[in-house]
């Protein structure tokens, strides 16, 4: 059930009217509804009932404090990919020892920090990893509680680029080598074998990918008892898919009953890393039309918000169903048109070929924004990120400020002539003279 409705002509986010919240903080902004998160991870966490479980919201869906505080406060743990998402997730009140850690690539200085405050588990997707957070554990004199991302090689049925399950993709060790590496893990002093995780991609709206992934999860599961080695847990990464237009993903209950009819009698712990099912739906993204331009019969509606602000059409052509946030103008009548930013990119564009009532000054809302919407952001072309506004019932609260010019060139320096501030060469290579 979407937050968002229509009263009198005017779009509302739970009771506070949207064109109220453009015309106070301005546009781009983000607007998520606190009561919608709350629906959903209190379906997500009910349809898995009495199996011990925990749900790992994605962090990557949506990073801003307020909405990991709200997680923190539901109950939720939290899946990270970052030395920086663990700081949030710190510093919105979740408890460290809910928190698994994921992604390829983790520094030194990042298992430093989640050992430090004690993680539940790294999802370690390599042997050269797992190399060196034991190194990383024995040096801190800290037990590293691990779990093995495999890569189940199955075909998500999604955009490539949010496809992580096959094998070409980078992500997870094979499940060929994954016996072996746990039987190492299993001898070192400084990993304790907690878990197995895989994640297969995102957006996925078919049932089979994720049956298929748990089928061969569970056979290594198996394989491993059969070793001597127990699991206490069973990752089963996000990806459950949202409606953006016509898409048909299955209700979360249906995800549950397939993945609970399939685990039998087995009593592992199961863990869930759900990002844009949390998010997406709480989420719209207000724009204001700034000019309306005729090309040879093509019709731009040019707005406030781009590619910086909401990257997902431009990276994977997605679609957002987008409509006038009020009522058209008299006389004004449904076009054909694209919906474009002011960045230098042909890619920018929020939605193409849309049929919209709109003239310059109209609001517009694109929908499902709030996942993998302002986390995406950046500073293209030097534009100020949006601000970001949570509602609950009647009330609003400004949960990220507009950026500022200054907030941008901060951590910027002109240099002058030469660049006499700069080090020489022979400083870099650590002489000092
Ligand atoms: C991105 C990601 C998720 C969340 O994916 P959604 O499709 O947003 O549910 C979960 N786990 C891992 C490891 C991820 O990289």
């Amino acid at each position: 059930m979407s937050p968002i409705t229509r009263h009198n002509g005017e779009l509302h986010i739970e009771e506070v009217a949207l064109a109220a919240l453009a015309e106070r903080h301005g546009t781009p902004l983000y607007v998520y509804s606190a009561d919608s998160i709350t629906r959903r991870y209190r379906a997500f966490t009910d349809a898995f009932g009495g199996h011990p479980h925990r749900v790992c919201y994605a962090v990557k869906a949506n990073s801003n404090l307020a909405i990991l505080e709200l997680l923190a406060r539901l109950g939720a743990g939290f899946d990270i990919v970052s030395g920086g998402e663990l700081e949030r997730v710190l510093r919105a009140g979740g408890d460290p020892a809910s928190v698994v850690f994921s992604g390829v690539g983790k520094t030194v200085a990042e298992m430093e920090a989640a050992l430090t405050v004690g993680v539940a588990c790294f999802n370690v997707e390599s042997k050269a990893e797992l190399d060196r957070l034991e190194a990383v554990a024995r040096r801190l004199g800290r037990i590293a509680p691990v779990s093995l991302r495999v890569n189940p090689d199955v075909d998500a049925a999604t955009h490539p680029y949010i496809s992580t399950g096959l094998k070409e993709n980078k992500f997870g060790i094979p499940v060929a080598d994954a016996p072996e590496l746990y039987r190492r893990a299993a001898v070192s002093d400084w990993l304790d074998v907690r878990g197995i995780d895989c994640h297969i991609g995102s957006q996925l709206t078919r049932l089979a990918p994720f049956v298929d992934a748990l089928d061969r999860i569970l056979a290594i599961v198996d394989a491993l008892e059969t070793d001597g080695i127990t699991l206490a847990h069973i990752d089963l990464g996000g990806g459950l898919g949202v409606r953006y237009g016509d898409e048909e993903p299955p209700s979360v209950a249906a995800y549950a009953d397939a993945i609970l009819s399939r685990l039998g009698n087995r009593r592992e712990t199961l863990l869930f890393e759900p990002g844009r099912w949390l998010v997406a739906e709480a989420g719209v993204f207000l724009t204001r039309v700034e000019y309306v331009k005729e090309n040879e019969g093509r019709r731009f509606l040019i707005v406030d918000g781009a590619m910086n602000d909401l990257l997902r059409p431009a990276l994977y052509n997605s679609w957002h169903r987008i409509e006038l946030v009020g009522t058209p103008a008299a006389g004004q009548q449904a076009e054909e048109a694209d919906v474009v930013g002011p960045v230098c990119e042909s890619s920018d564009f929020l939605g193409k070929a849309r049929r919209l009532a709109a003239q310059a000054g109209d609001l517009l809302a694109v929908h499902t924004a709030g996942a993998y919407g302002f986390g995406m952001a950046s500073n293209y072309n030097s534009r100020n990120r949006a601000a970001e506004v949570l509602v609950q019932g009647d009330r609003a609260l400004l949960v990220r400020r507009r950026e500022t010019l200054d907030d941008q060139l901060a951590l910027e320096q002109l240099v002058g002539e030469g660049l006499g501030g700069g080090i020489t060469a022979r400083q870099a290579n650590g002489d000092s003279r």
